[in-house]
């Protein structure tokens, strides 16, 4: 995102809406975007109504205002001169609004927001079988984010335990090697609100694939969240439950459940 100058008034309502916290006052007493941090989700630019006043005349008002120590408090939901401007994204930084702005789709993927359907639509898709487990390692969140080289050390760090990474997600998309989990060169400065590396392996490699994300994490500097899936059996026991707990860790309450509504596109071996 950028901020026109020329327009802004320096109100601040925008800094409160940044999800990355990359919006300052510059010493000229107008706001700029910091361009490394800004994830181009454009939430300030959705969010806050532009009230298309001239900025001379907000100017002219705050000053006159100021001159009897008064202050005019705009609605907080407004940049009142329509100052924020969303620049024509290129590649590659233009992933960063792929992955960061959920009204943008996905190009490989069709899929908005982070790009990938997840285990959600495991009913119809039949991504994971019975004997597999399902990884998801989530990487960002809104106030920190996450670079691409972090998303690499990751995804280098799992792939030699040869898992196999979900070709229908926009992570695996951009690797320019599967074998290694290393990706293009150009992305890696480029950062994104949260990414998922998305994979499947069997069920008995998973305490190896949670000793792997453990030790990695050390040298990330953001958020991971993991999450393992797989197919409930007929009894309505959970597979990978044994082998999580063979790594030392409990499922969490917070699991979802995928209770088959969906008319499968696939046939169980
Ligand atoms: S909301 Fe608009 S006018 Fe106010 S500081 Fe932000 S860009 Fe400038
Ligand atoms: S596009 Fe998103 S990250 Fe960039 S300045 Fe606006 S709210 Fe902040």
């Amino acid at each position: 995102m950028e901020i026109d100058k020329k327009k802004c008034v320096g109100c601040g309502n925008c800094h409160v809406i940044c999800t990355m916290g990359a919006i300052y006052l510059d010493k000229d007493g107008k706001s700029v975007v910091n361009q490394d941090e800004c994830v181009e989700c454009s939430t300030c630019y959705r969010v806050l109504r532009n009230e298309r006043y001239m900025p001379w005349f907000v100017r002219a008002v705050r000053k006159v205002l100021s001159t009897f120590r008064l202050g005019y408090l705009a609605d907080v939901d407004v940049c009142s001169t329509g100052a924020l401007t969303p620049p024509d994204l290129q590649w590659p930084r233009r992933i960063r609004a792929t992955f960061s702005d959920p009204t943008t789709i996905h190009p490989g993927t069709g899929v908005g927001g982070r790009g990938t359907e997840e285990i959600k639509s495991n009913d119809v898709t039949g991504r994971i079988r019975q004997g597999e487990a399902g990884v998801v390692v989530e990487l960002g969140r809104p106030g920190i984010g996450a670079y691409f080289r972090e998303i690499e050390k990751v995804a280098m760090t799992l792939a030699p335990l040869r898992p196999f990474f979900e070709p229908q997600n926009p992570v695996t998309q951009l690797m320019k090697d599967q074998e290694t989990g290393a990706m293009k060169e150009e992305i890696l400065d480029e950062k994104v609100l949260s990414a998922i590396i998305e994979m499947k392996i069997p069920l008995e490699r998973i305490p190896a694939f949670l000793q792997a994300v453990e030790e990695v994490q050390k040298e990330i500097d953001t958020v991971i969240s993991l999450g393992v899936s797989s197919r409930c059996r007929p009894d309505g026991t959970i597979p990978h439950e044994e082998w999580v707990r063979k790594a030392g860790h409990s499922l969490s309450p917070n699991g979802k459940t995928n209770i088959g509504l969906g008319r499968p596109f696939f046939q169980e071996n």
